[in-house]
């Protein structure tokens, strides 16, 4: 099915493969015989870092972890509460190229149009490199991440130095790698029928298959943790980039209210409830057009910057808004939440009456609230219900509505 993505483009399925298939050996000791990517970093651990990651990625659609049989339990730990975009995971082989080749396989149902491949003990992967690799798919068939060398390179011979190695157009290749998902399949299969089993990253398969592949300049925090010593500097950097993210999200509070309305039914043939007009054996009394669920809305968000209720801002006695559409009032206090700064959360609208029904109408009006509002329709919550045959609706003598609304708000220095 074809249908528009986030840039006007056809939509493009993009997965992520994640190798934690490893032993990881070089890095026990440290009293850990866990593998890297499961020991812990900064209150997660190695492989949650780099799923959050690409979890958190737009254009990312699908994530696959490839494990090594019996990791079942420490995978299991580490995806717990990451569970949206993941796929079952699949085992690994005995190498680092076979556990690929058993991820792109495990795709075949899905089959994306680009595939990331990325190893586990690269927690420091961001957002922007995953966007950088993905636009140069876009061109070319693969894109790695990969940082220019910059220390001087020399080749040794029994301690000594042979020869010191011309490092221009020199680079050191990271993950993730990206690729076009049949390109990539089709080299690993490739390779596996001719017993070619030492290529050393993905990339250097779809070379040997002459496909051409970008370089895209990533960080060089993007390292891979090898050793058992890294985890103390690794820790470090995870922590200081905490620390930058958290200054990044602006402090504020959330607050709710509510609103309650009530307008008497009498002669006419429609009523207006969230703007949506509704055939009806009466119409409602009121100034305006007496759209009771707008007004106990409008009154709830007036709640949460304590700015008073409707009739303080539109006064029934002014003559300028009689028949008014209330959808004016609602946008007035969507105007002075805004002008603080504030964002809608969410709101929620009861509506009691026995008549007229409202369900073949609530679509319509979520959509009329949100649109209003300006927020995305599932933050509009409507529902209606009658109150049995008691009371002033149940006598069907009018029409009443409750509504809260949350509103999330930044703090203001010295308040
Ligand atoms: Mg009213």
């Amino acid at each position: 099915m074809k249908r528009e993505g986030l840039r006007g483009a056809r939509y493009v399925k993009n997965a992520a493969i994640v190798v934690a298939a490893g032993s990881g050996t070089r890095a026990a000791g440290h009293g850990a015989d866990t593998p890297k990517q499961y020991r812990p970093l900064a209150g997660r651990r190695v492989l949650t870092h780099c799923l959050e990651a690409f979890s958190a990625h737009p254009a990312i659609s699908d994530i696959l972890v490839v494990i090594r049989p019996g990791d079942e339990p420490l995978y299991e730990e580490a995806v717990r509460g990451l569970q949206a975009r993941l796929l079952p995971p699949v085992h690994g082989g005995a190498t680092r190229q076979q556990s690929v080749l058993n991820g792109l396989r495990a795709l075949s149902a899905l089959h994306p149009d680009m595939v990331l491949i990325h190893d586990a003990a690269r927690p420091f992967i961001t957002l922007a490199t995953i966007s950088d690799i993905l636009a140069r798919l876009d061109h070319v068939p693969g894109a790695i991440a990969a940082t220019p060398l910059s220390d001087t390179l020399k080749r040794g011979a029994d301690g000594l130095i042979a020869q010191t190695i011309d490092r221009t157009g020199l680079w050191c290749a990271q993950t993730p790698q990206g690729f076009r998902y049949c390109d990539i399949l089709a080299a690993h299969e490739a390779a596996a029928a001719a017993g070619k089993s030492d290529f050393s990253d993905d990339a250097a398969i779809a070379e040997w298959r002459g496909l051409a592949v970008a370089l895209v300049e990533a960080p060089a925090a993007n390292w891979k943790i090898t050793r058992g010593d890294d985890f103390a500097r690794a820790e470090a950097q995870m922590r200081q980039s905490y620390a930058e993210e958290i200054a990044r999200v602006p402090m504020g509070e959330s607050r709710a209210a509510t609103g309650f309305d009530v307008h008497a039914f009498e002669a006419g043939d429609h009523v207006t409830l969230c703007g949506v007009k509704i055939p009806h054996t009466h119409g409602l009394r009121g100034h305006s057009d007496a759209d009771a669920p707008l007004h106990a809305l409008t009154d709830a968000l007036l709640g949460t910057i304590g700015a008073g209720d409707i009739g303080d801002h539109f006064p029934p006695s002014d003559p300028q808004w009689k028949g008014a559409d209330s959808g004016i009032f609602l946008k007035h206090a969507r105007d002075l939440i805004a002008r603080r700064g504030g964002r809608i959360v969410n709101v929620d609208i009861t509506i009691l009456a026995e008549r007229p029904k409202i369900a073949p109408y609530r679509d319509a009006m979520r959509a009329r609230v949100a649109e209003l509002l300006g927020i995305n329709v599932d933050r509009v919550g409507l529902k209606a219900t009658t109150t049995e045959g008691l009371g002033f609706t149940g006598r069907r003598e009018g029409l009443a509505s409750l509504a809260t609304a949350t509103v999330f708000l930044p703090f203001e220095p010295g308040v």
